[in-house]
């Protein structure tokens, strides 16, 4: 890559964060082991280095903590919202206390950038938590009536992709609503799941309002079959999505689920071109697009193809690929081996369909799990690649001449949960936002996200909202 000049290396320290050889479940305020002593192990996805031995929850360890979660409701859940809203406020304080450690133990954990776990997970977290616990005393006001109840115990099953974002995102509200929680980490990135522990032992919380069981699919099913939960909170793929709807199909469990997407970003041939170029770049590379909301579709008007993808490459070149803890990288390593092999899988796909690949001139690390970022174009609708969630750092790339047939390139999909429109007239935004079955529709940026703004999908995105207000009603018995 022609470079007017080489960046030194700028690495966060490792140092700020001290990760044990070992960790256990936390159940009802304590670590322990799994009831049949099971561990796994997590692994750093740049270097596969083993970073600690977790203990691998079972059906006996769900049963335990569902346990401490239905008693600590009958406390929990009679304290006035303004004494839980203490107890959030002081969770997000020290969030921001200990951000650094976080973000760094996020970036070993999971691989993604430094820049990223620094300067947006772990803002968001703390923002969440910030936002929550401002609602935990005004429950009265927020348009569900007097006195709106919680719903009891959640169990909850997040993704690997925000640890502790979507962490955040499913504790914040259940616990200003009054309920309590069992939280399943994925199996891949559990160790902020369980600084979080650590995080509410400090921050005083009473016994079993939070408890955290990391495990592999069978615990999180374990989770969801156990008959005194009473609402189900799921973020993941769609699959899972499923089968998790069918298990509780027929139960008087509440559930929501946040699924997969197929993102359209779509740019008119007003628009900034190099705005529109960083909006695309955002959309796709952050978090090397292992983002649900990803904009993963492309669709450039015809007459500015050219033009607009010139800029594009010019711009991919400049990415900075490598070691996450670097302060310089732009692209971090890809979450897992089983990852890096669906996102291989995928693009030869593209390529065997006789869509044309594309990626700059990219050095990959020997050790880890790299994929460099890729663009197709020649991509129809019928492509696998514009009608599967690859969840990697993939470009598909569609043209349209009229805004109808943006539209209904935008909306042929079997996903609906986000939308970029770029354009210079507002007008258009407005026609354009109306059409689109998109849970989230972003104008002239992509990717931004904010504790005050629901976000939730249509058609197989899922169905429920987290975030805002809207995110309130999903924990509270209305
Ligand atoms: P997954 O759905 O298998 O895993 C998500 C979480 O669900 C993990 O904690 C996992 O342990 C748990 N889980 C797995 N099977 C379960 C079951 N039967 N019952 C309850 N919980 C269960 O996702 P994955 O295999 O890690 O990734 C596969 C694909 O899913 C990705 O390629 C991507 O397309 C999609 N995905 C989407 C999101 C999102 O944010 N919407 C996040 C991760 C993955
Ligand atoms: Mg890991």
């Amino acid at each position: 890559m022609a470079s007017a000049f080489d960046y030194a290396p700028a690495p966060e320290s490792r140092s700020i964060v001290d990760i044990a050889p070992s960790y256990g479940l936390f159940v009802d305020g304590e670590f322990t082991d799994a009831a049949d002593g099971k561990v796994f192990k997590t692994v750093s996805p740049s270097s596969e280095e083993v970073l600690a031995e977790v203990a691998r929850a079972g059906a006996e360890d769900v049963d335990r903590a569902v346990k401490a979660a239905r008693k600590a409701f009958e406390t929990w859940s009679a304290l006035p919202g303004a004494e839980r809203a203490k107890y959030l406020f002081r969770i997000a304080r020290i969030i921001q206390e200990r951000s650094r450690e976080l973000a760094v133990l996020e970036t070993l954990d999971n691989g993604k950038p430094i820049k990223e776990t620094r300067d947006a997970d772990l803002p968001l977290v703390a923002a969440h938590f910030f936002y929550y616990a401002g609602w935990a005393d005004k429950l009265d006001h927020a348009g569900f009536g007097a006195n709106p109840r919680p719903l009891g115990v959640a169990g909850q099953v997040i993704p690997w992709n925000f640890p502790l974002l979507m962490l955040a995102w499913k504790i914040a509200p259940a616990l200003a609503t009054g309920n309590t929680v069992v939280l399943k980490p994925a199996e891949t990135t559990p160790l902020s799941a369980l600084f979080f522990a650590d995080i509410c032992r400090q921050a005083g919380l009473p016994n079993g309002v939070v408890n955290i069981l990391p495990g592999y699919g069978d615990t999180g099913s374990a989770l969801v079959a156990h008959p005194d939960v009473d609402k189900v909170a799921f973020t993941g793929s769609t699959a899972v999505g499923k089968a998790i709807a069918r298990q509780i199909a027929g139960t008087r469990k509440k559930v929501t689920l946040e699924l997969g997407g197929k993102g359209a970003n779509i740019v008119f041939d007003d628009a900034p071109i190099d705005q529109a170029v960083e909006g695309i770049v955002n959309g796709i590379f952050f978090n090397q697009g292992q983002v649900c909301c990803a904009g993963s579709r492309l669709l450039v008007q015809e007459s500015i193809q050219d033009e607009l993808l010139d800029s594009l490459k010019r711009r991919l070149s400049t990415l900075r690929l490598g070691d996450p803890l670097d302060k310089n990288t732009d692209i971090g390593a890809i979450n897992s081996e089983e990852q890096l092999a669906r996102i291989t899988t995928l693009v030869e796909a593209g390529e065997a369909e006789g869509a044309e690949r594309w990626s700059p001139a990219c050095e990959l690390p020997t050790s880890g799990y790299w994929f460099a970022p890729t663009l197709f174009t020649g991509v129809t609708q019928a492509h696998t690649i514009a009608r599967d969630e690859i969840f990697g750092p993939v470009l598909s790339v569609l043209t349209f001449r009229t805004p109808d047939e943006a539209v209904a390139k935008a909306n042929n999909s079997q996903y609906g949960l986000s939308a970029g429109i770029w354009t210079e007239k507002g007008s258009r935004i407005l026609a354009v936002a109306n059409k689109l079955r998109a849970g989230v529709v972003w104008a002239n940026t992509f990717n931004k996200f904010d504790p005050t703004s629901p976000f939730g999908g249509y058609k197989e995105s899922g169905f429920g909202r987290e975030g805002g207000r809207h995110g309130l009603e999903a924990y509270l018995d209305v």
